[in-house]
């Protein structure tokens, strides 16, 4: 019996990381998504928060569990008796951030094996932050996200006003937040 751990941030959860998981679940006896508590990053959706969007977008998937996790990744993995860690690996710079952490982490646990899974072609640009932005400029993210993470996603969006301007991907000054809404100025 072979147990994964598939470890990150997911806020929110993609279609690129489902199609992981999916993916990992057809080799793997078991799954674990390893949800990150607080990641030294801004979140739109808090722990618990993306533990239930993750369990709503993996309930398709019976030999796959939800923890969330904070600390080192290994030592998620060995409480909850994972051998592998799954991760997706979607281009150059996620293969030299990956490659750096796997070897550390060998270092640190060489009982814990490192599986990387290639990103399917049609998710390779996909990202939590594209997601994110998008969303925040009130544009379509239905094709990217379960129907139940778009809803929260417009919930939060709704709740918190808006993103950032300087958290956007146009990065452009012509991004103002007018009534708690992002409108974009071509
Ligand atoms: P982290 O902060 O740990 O990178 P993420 O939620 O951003 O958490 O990503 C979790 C894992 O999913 C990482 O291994 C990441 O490379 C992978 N991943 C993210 N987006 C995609 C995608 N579009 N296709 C395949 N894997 C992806």
């Amino acid at each position: 019996m072979i147990r994964a751990l598939y470890p990150g941030t997911f806020d929110p959860m993609h279609n690129g990381h489902i199609d992981i998981a999916q993916r990992a679940a057809a080799i793997f006896d078991e799954v674990i998504i390893g949800v990150y508590d607080a990641p030294p990053k801004k979140l739109l959706f808090n722990t618990d928060e993306r533990v239930e969007l993750v369990s709503t977008a993996l309930a398709h998937l019976t030999n796959c569990s939800i923890v969330a996790f904070t600390g080192l990744t290994v030592e998620c993995a060995r409480a909850v008796g994972a051998r592998v860690i799954v991760r997706g690996l979607r281009n150059v710079a996620d293969f030299e951030f990956e490659s750096q952490i796997g070897l550390a982490n060998r270092q640190m646990a060489p009982d814990v094996e490192l599986c990387c899974l290639l990103s399917s072609t049609e998710y390779i640009y996909l990202s939590s932050t594209i997601v994110k932005e998008v969303a925040g400029l009130d544009g379509e993210i239905s094709q990217w996200v379960h129907p139940s993470i778009a809803q929260a996603m417009r919930r939060r969006l709704a709740e918190n006003g808006t993103v950032s301007s300087a958290d956007t991907l146009s990065g452009k000054k012509n991004v103002t937040k007018t009534r708690g809404k992002l409108t974009h100025h071509g």
